[in-house]
Parts: C-alpha cells; sequence; structure tokens
C-alpha cells in the first residue's frame, strides 16, 4: 500500500493485514547501516555549538579539599539526591555541574515552547516539600528551570555546588576510602560518596549530513538556542530576528513538535525537514486553579499521585480512579480495557499480545485522522502521518504543532525517510531540490545507544584499577540500578535495572535519592568508610532482572529510533536495560521496604 491509500476504519474494521505491511515498508525506508554512526558530536569543528549561550563562564581557583558526599550532574538526579541527603542531616554535598546553574535538562533546552510532557503534578519533584503550585497541568521550561532553582536553595545546595565544571576522571582510593575527582577546571578533591546522575538524553547530536559544515549562515542546536539571533525569550516573547528570515529546521522529534509552532509564527519562510513523522496526540494543557490545587494538596498528595500515575500503567487491573489523566494513562488504560474483556478463552500471551496491537492500531487510527482533521493541505496532512505502532517512538503531545502547518511561509519538507542529502553553502538538498535558507536549526535529538562512560565523558576507576567501561563491558551490572560490585561507595542514579518507568523519569530519581541517602545514614551511623554490594546480591538482582519478560518498548520490528538503538541488532547488552520484573509499581513498594527494614540486604558496610 503507497501514496494515499490507508487503512481505514476503527476496532474490527481495520485491515490489519494491510496496516502491518504499511508499518513493514515504512520501516523498510528507514533502515540504514551505519545506525548511530550516522550522528556526530558537537565537536572539533562543531566545539563552539556546545558552548553555553545562557551563562558567561566565571573563573575560579582550583579546588583541592574533601566532601562527604560528591554528585555528578545537576539535574533533577542530583537536585533529589541532594534534597533527600539535606532532609538525612547530611549537608557536606557538593553538586558538579557543568552548566552555569541547576536545571540540568532545563537549564541547557531553553528552545520556545519548552514544555514537559508528563504532568507537571508528577514531573516536577518535590512539590509538597517546596510548596510550589505548578501553573499548568504542563508546565513550560522556564518554570521547571525555576523550580530547579528553587529546590537547590532550599536545601542548602548552592553553597557547594560547582557550576560550568565537567568531571575527567574519577578514582577509587583505597588506602583512603575515597573517591578522587579530577574536573576540567584543575579540580582535584576527594569525597567519601560518590553519586553519578548525568542523565540519559545530555550530550546533544548533530545529523552527520555531508557538506554539514560548508554552511555559511547562521545554526544552531535546539538545546543550545540562540535568542541574540532570533530575538524573542524562553518565555513566548515573538521572535522578531526572524521576521525576514528563511530557516529550516532539521528533525521532526518531541523537540520539534514543540518549537515549529514558535518558529512559524516568527520565520519569513520555515522548512521543516522531516525523516520520520512524530505521533501527534491532544495535549489539552489548562491552567491549574488554585482553589483547586489547595484542595488536593494535602499531606502526602505528591506521593499519592505519583504511585497513581503508576499504578494505571501497571500490567494489572489499574487504580480504581486516574487523577493525572494524560495521554500515558489514556493509552495505559486503552489496553487493559481490551486484555481485561477478553474471553477466557484468548487470556493467553497470544490473545493479549493481540488485544495490545488491536488498541494500538485503534489509537494510531486515531491519531492519523486527526492530522486529516486539522491539516489543510492534503498532501501535508498525507506526509504527517506516522505509520508505526505508538511505542515505537516517543508519543507526542501537542494543541499547535499540527495547525502550525497551515500558517503561510511554513512547509513540510518530506524526505521520504531518506533525511536531508547535503547542505551547501547556502541552503539543504533534499530529493534533489536546493532550499536556500539562512539559518538551520538542529532538533536532531541526543545521544542515547552510546556505553553509559562514552556519554558521561569519564570512566570511573574502582577497586583494583578496574574500570567502569570494563565491568560493564557485557552489559549494565547493579543492584537496584545503584550499587555496583567493585565500586564502593558509589551510586548511579537513572531508571535503568531499577522501576524502569519511561513515563515519567523524575519517579525514578526521587526514589533513587532516598535509598542513597538511606544508605548513606546508614554508612554514617555504623560509622563505616565503605559501603559496597556484595557480588552474590549483585548477581541475584540480575539474574532477577533477566526472568522478566524485557523491554516493552523499541521491538526490533519498528521504525528506526533511539528506542530500538536505530532498528540496529542491539546486542547481547541491551538485555540488561531492563527494569524490575513485577513492574514499575511493585518496585517502588519493594524499594520502600527495602530501605524501610534497616537491613539494607545486599550490601556491606566495613
Ligand atoms: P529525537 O532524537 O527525538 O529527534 C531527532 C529528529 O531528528 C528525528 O525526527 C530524526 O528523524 C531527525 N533526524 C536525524 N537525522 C536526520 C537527518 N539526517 N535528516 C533529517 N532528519 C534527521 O530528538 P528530540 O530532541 O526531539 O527529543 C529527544 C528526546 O528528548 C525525546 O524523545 C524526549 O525523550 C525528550 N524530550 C522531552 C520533552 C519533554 O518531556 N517535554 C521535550 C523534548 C524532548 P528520525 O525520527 O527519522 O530518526
Amino acid at each position: 500500500m503507497a501514496g494515499n491509500a490507508q487503512p481505514a476504519g476503527t476496532a474490527g474494521s481495520i485491515d490489519k493485514e494491510a496496516l502491518r505491511r504499511k508499518y513493514a515498508e515504512e520501516r523498510a525506508k528507514r533502515l540504514r547501516p551505519d545506525g548511530n554512526e550516522q550522528y556526530q558530536r558537537l565537536e572539533g569543528k562543531f566545539a563552539a555549538y556546545a558552548e553555553d549561550p545562557h551563562m558567561p563562564v566565571k573563573p575560579r581557583e582550583p579546588l583541592r579539599d574533601h566532601v562527604t558526599f560528591a554528585f555528578i550532574g545537576g539535574g533533577f538526579a542530583g537536585l533529589v539526591a541532594g534534597a533527600r541527603l539535606a532532609e538525612r542531616g547530611i549537608t557536606d554535598v557538593r553538586i558538579i555541574e557543568k552548566g552555569g546553574d541547576f536545571g540540568g535538562t532545563w537549564y541547557w533546552n531553553r528552545y520556545p515552547g519548552a514544555q514537559c510532557d508528563t504532568a507537571s503534578m508528577i514531573y516536577m519533584p518535590l512539590l509538597e516539600e517546596t510548596g510550589h503550585m505548578p501553573t499548568e497541568k504542563y508546565a513550560h521550561g522556564p518554570e521547571i528551570l525555576e523550580h530547579c532553582q528553587r529546590i537547590g536553595r532550599q536545601y542548602g545546595l548552592y553553597e557547594n555546588a560547582l557550576f560550568h565544571t565537567e568531571v575527567e576522571a574519577l578514582e577509587w582510593y583505597e588506602a583512603a576510602h575515597r573517591w578522587i575527582i579530577r574536573t576540567n577546571r584543575g579540580d582535584e578533591f576527594t569525597a567519601q560518596f560518590l553519586g553519578m546522575g548525568t542523565g540519559p538524553l545530555h550530550v546533544a547530536k548533530l545529523p552527520g549530513i555531508e557538506g554539514i559544515e560548508s554552511f555559511e549562515g547562521k545554526s544552531f542546536h535546539t538545546s543550545r538556542w540562540d535568542y541574540g539571533y532570533t530575538g524573542g525569550d524562553p518565555f513566548g516573547a515573538p521572535m522578531t530576528g526572524l521576521s525576514d528570515k528563511r530557516v529550516a529546521i532539521i528533525g521532526t522529534g518531541a523537540t520539534s513538535v514543540q518549537c515549529v509552532p514558535h518558529l512559524a509564527r516568527a520565520a519569513k519562510e520555515l522548512y521543516v525537514f522531516q525523516r520520520t513523522p512524530s505521533s501527534i496526540d491532544v495535549r489539552n494543557n489548562q491552567p491549574i486553579d488554585p482553589e483547586w490545587f489547595a484542595d488536593v494538596a494535602q499531606p502526602g498528595w505528591q506521593k499519592r499521585w505519583l504511585e497513581n500515575f503508576t499504578a494505571n500503567q501497571a500490567a494489572g487491573p489499574g487504580a480504581s480512579e486516574d487523577l493525572v489523566q494524560d495521554g500515558w494513562t489514556d493509552i495505559a488504560k486503552r489496553l487493559r480495557a481490551r486484555i481485561f474483556t477478553l474471553p477466557p478463552e484468548k487470556m493467553n500471551p497470544e490473545g493479549m499480545m493481540s488485544a495490545f496491537e488491536d488498541a494500538d492500531f485503534e489509537k494510531m487510527e486515531e491519531i492519523r485522522r486527526r492530522v486529516d482533521q486539522l491539516v489543510e493541505d492534503p498532501e501535508t496532512a498525507q506526509s504527517l502521518k506516522a505509520w508505526y505502532r505508538q511505542l515505537c517512538k516517543r508519543p507526542c503531545f501537542h494543541d499547535a504543532y499540527l495547525q502550525a502547518f497551515n500558517t503561510p511561509g511554513t512547509h513540510l519538507i518530506d524526505t521520504g525517510g531518506k533525511g536531508v542529502d547535503r547542505i551547501t553553502e547556502t541552503g539543504l538538498v533534499a530529493g534533489g531540490k536546493e532550499y536556500p535558507v539562512d539559518c538551520i536549526i538542529y532538533a536532531s535529538g541526543f545521544e542515547v545507544g552510546t556505553d553509559y562512560t562514552a556519554r558521561a565523558g569519564y570512566d570511573p576507576v574502582g577497586r583494583g584499577g578496574v574500570r567502569l567501561s570494563e565491568y560493564w563491558a557485557d552489559g549494565m551490572r547493579t543492584k537496584h540500578g545503584i550499587h555496583v560490585r567493585g565500586f564502593p561507595n558509589m551510586f548511579v542514579v537513572q531508571p535503568t535495572q531499577g522501576a524502569n518507568l519511561i513515563s515519567n523519569i523524575p519517579h525514578n530519581l526521587t526514589e533513587s535519592g532516598a535509598t542513597i541517602a538511606a544508605v548513606v545514614d546508614e554508612a554514617i551511623r555504623r560509622d563505616a568508610a565503605e559501603v559496597e554490594v556484595t557480588e552474590e546480591a549483585e548477581q541475584q538482582w540480575i539474574d532477577l532482572l533477566l526472568s522478566g519478560p524485557g523491554m516493552m518498548i523499541g521491538a526490533q520490528d519498528c521504525t528506526p529510533g533511539y528506542y530500538n538503538n536505530e532498528g540496529q541488532e542491539p546486542g547481547p547488552k541491551a538485555k540488561l536495560s531492563v527494569g524490575y520484573p513485577a513492574g514499575a509499581m511493585a518496585y517502588f513498594k519493594y524499594i520502600q521496604d527495602w530501605r524501610d527494614s534497616g537491613k539494607f540486604d545486599g550490601l556491606e558496610f566495613h
């Protein structure tokens, strides 16, 4: 099936065979042998692209001292770990951050329209502790950045923080039972405990398009937005600098979806270069009513909301109510509705997978119909339809993106899965046609499929001189996604091998923060110089993880993207990129019990 022919109908009337064929055809157009190698870092000729456009780097003297806890990364992970430690009276905490302030992804990504994709009530950490009421169901970037600063201030994390500083080396100093930390600012200090929370998407990447270095106009990556050139600001002021400019944006992922409506309004001409369309469902953002919030914000409210959101995505019958009511809980509810109405003879893995597919086909048909309803030009509408299962790519939710293509001067350049052919001194070539432009904006995303230590920019050297990259050569090995054998007093803060709740990353991080604070508190209480997971406990955890069903997203038959290693065989390491087999809800319960028991099973303190 090609061109305008499309499988029609809902539920029973969907031609499933035709859809499966169409999905396979569209995937085949996008497969390429170079996988992750197709991208390049903001290095070499592009090093200037990585510089901080938001704040000048202040000179300072290198540090040579000792702290109780050093944490790498000043985004949500570092902030919540710092907060949980402070709550237990551990305040000698130094956060090391490459940006000029706290915020992590929200420090860097100040592109117009940046907004959280998961509801603020559960996405923004420590709302109850700080007393902040989000202003919108999905808060915009500046408010989230400000919230990060609020957490930093409230928990006294600014005093000891090192901004515009990148860790270059980490080494376990066996004799002194502490870590040595070296940075690009000449620091060399020690810490008894070390946390690492550098985030999964912090290394910006550019497409490896032929001729990319030859372009003589203005260009930048979305995570380094140049308001000096475009005019406007992250709060939504009009980008007057673009009123006489021809602008190209490369990429149509979650970032592009949020900034295209703003660019469409501002630019004289806007060319959106699309390789794969995103699925765009309804956003339905709304201001939060202070009276409603006052009613909701009773003691323990955020934990209740977090648990309710997670419960609504669990495999079982779900929670009796849906507090968050967004696109994520909708996906899960539809799926459950299908599965739990199956006749008894179809209540088996095959029947359930088929019900899953039906729910997905139905949802995606709805999303494709929405494109026809909102986009005036039928050819453009056809090109904007996503032909893959919803969780093959990051689902997007937006109420102005599709409509932006009705703006005069905004053009969708559908490259039919092939991407931009070439960049010249004056423009871009796609499908053999040249588009002269003044400015190219790269909405080309962040490194994902590369090794943890390659992305981190340092490779911790643990007990006996073993590097983390060596220890993880066959895949990640931890207990709880946090503790690593051979790397005493070190804690990793990220979702994998823990709850792995992809729809709300901050929930994973706040739980890890609580776990780490409990362990450090216990080590201090016992006057232990070291705490480390035992070999046996780590192996048991790995065995448990491998007994599970594996990853639910990123199937190999999906259209290529960072969810499935760009369609390349992920290799044996990917088997370990999983979460707790019983699901996120069960993990959060398990980890709370583990902490509260006070036994810290699997760890040795000495
Ligand atoms: P993505 O990796 O999702 O998107 C990159 C885009 O660039 C894709 O559309 C990709 O096409 C395209 N591209 C790459 N190479 C070429 C090429 N040679 N020619 C044309 N197009 C090309 O990056 P984003 O920055 O959009 O998003 C990254 C992640 O960050 C999201 O998935 C999400 O997890 C997070 N995010 C979250 C937000 C939130 O919560 N509010 C907002 C924004 C981002 P193709 O699809 O074919 O590879």
